[in-house]
């Protein structure tokens, strides 16, 4: 008998280093203050997804680009561990992705973030990858119109007579993008806040998740997951059509899969965890629904320990 086919994700997106700092109060303008950690991790949507891929059991590859300086080598260093192929990533003049996170004692937060290398990540990049094969993955941290070239070449993918690609986008941050590479998606997974914001986009208000999420279908888009946190997410496909003169958002199929209960340490990077899973079923051959359920099971157990990529490993047994 055949061997089943290795699942196979490409992520194409950003790798950064997060350098987080806590301290009593964030300074205000021209204010010096002294801090009490710091933590330099790796971070990125795009390693943060391609890492929660690999371990979800994809062979995945990571198409991005580093610096030449210090911060690459934590930038790379799980990865590598995981065996994520990195042999797309270009290593360029300039700085790494760099994040400056502040943290003050109640929480909250001031970030900058410089893209450092992940600026260079273009179109010329992208159309020098070939063919595109497998789940593709793209977030909003390259530049958009890489995230147009590359969803062209999924759908190329789609007439060319062999296995089609299919694109897993997650337009997170919500930069613009072509409507074409938006109805590529299958699906297109956003956040509460990111659904809101496409959906005004499209000249439709939706006021809950679920009128969101079957706005974007009716629009067009080929599936849609957003994803609610402690509440799990929605999994929005196409329904059957109804008599014509119905609204395209009543023949949509919408379903809630609630999360997985954990004890929330810190959710940083949850919602990569959650992608990075999801493209690794999508690609192993399971339903979106299943798909989704997976990442909200990788997701929640992200939740229940520190820091991003730090949190995807497995549980080490106990000797
Ligand atoms: P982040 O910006 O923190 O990475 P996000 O806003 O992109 O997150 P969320 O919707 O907050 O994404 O979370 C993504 C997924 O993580 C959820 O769909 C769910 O599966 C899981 N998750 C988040 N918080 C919890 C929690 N408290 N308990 C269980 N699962 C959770």
């Amino acid at each position: 008998m055949p061997a089943p086919p290795v699942p196979r994700v490409t992520v194409i997106g950003s790798l950064n280093v997060d350098l987080a700092v806590t301290m009593q109060r964030l300074p205000a303008p021209g204010q010096t203050v002294l801090a009490n950690t710091l933590a330099v991790s790796p971070g990125g949507k795009g390693a943060n997804q391609a890492l929660a891929a690999a371990l979800s059991g994809a062979e995945t590859a990571l198409i991005g680009a580093v610096g030449r300086d210090q911060h690459a080598s934590v930038a790379l260093e799980l990865l590598r561990g995981a065996g994520v192929d990195l042999t797309g990533v270009a290593t360029v003049d300039g700085p790494t992705g760099t994040a400056l996170i502040q943290i003050d004692a109640d929480g909250e937060n001031s970030i900058a973030v410089v893209p450092g290398a992940n600026a260079l990540v273009g179109v010329e990049r992208v159309r020098g990858l070939g063919r595109l094969g497998g789940v593709v993955v793209l977030q909003g941290e390259i530049p958009p119109e890489a995230l147009d070239t590359a969803a062209a070449a999924v759908r190329a993918t789609e007439h060319d007579g062999g296995a089609p690609a299919r694109l897993v986008l997650n337009l997170a941050p919500v930069v613009r993008v072509a409507e074409s590479t938006l109805l590529t998606a299958d699906p297109l997974v956003v956040n509460e806040q990111e659904a809101r914001a496409l959906v005004g986009r499209g000249g439709e208000r939706a006021s809950t998740p679920e009128g969101a999420a079957r706005a974007l279908v009716g629009l067009g888009v080929r599936s849609a997951v957003i994803t609610l946190g402690a509440a799990g997410c929605l999994v929005a496909e196409p329904g059957s059509p109804g008599s014509s003169d119905e609204p395209a958002e009543l023949a949509v199929r919408c379903e809630r899969i609630d999360a997985v209960p954990a004890t929330p340490v810190d959710s940083t990077g949850a919602g990569d965890a959650f992608v990075g899973a999801l493209a690794a079923r999508l690609a192993a051959g399971d339903s979106l629904r299943h798909a989704a359920a997976a990442g909200n099971e990788f997701a929640a157990r992200s939740v229940t320990r520190a820091g991003a990529q730090a949190s995807y490993q497995p549980e080490r047994r106990a000797r």
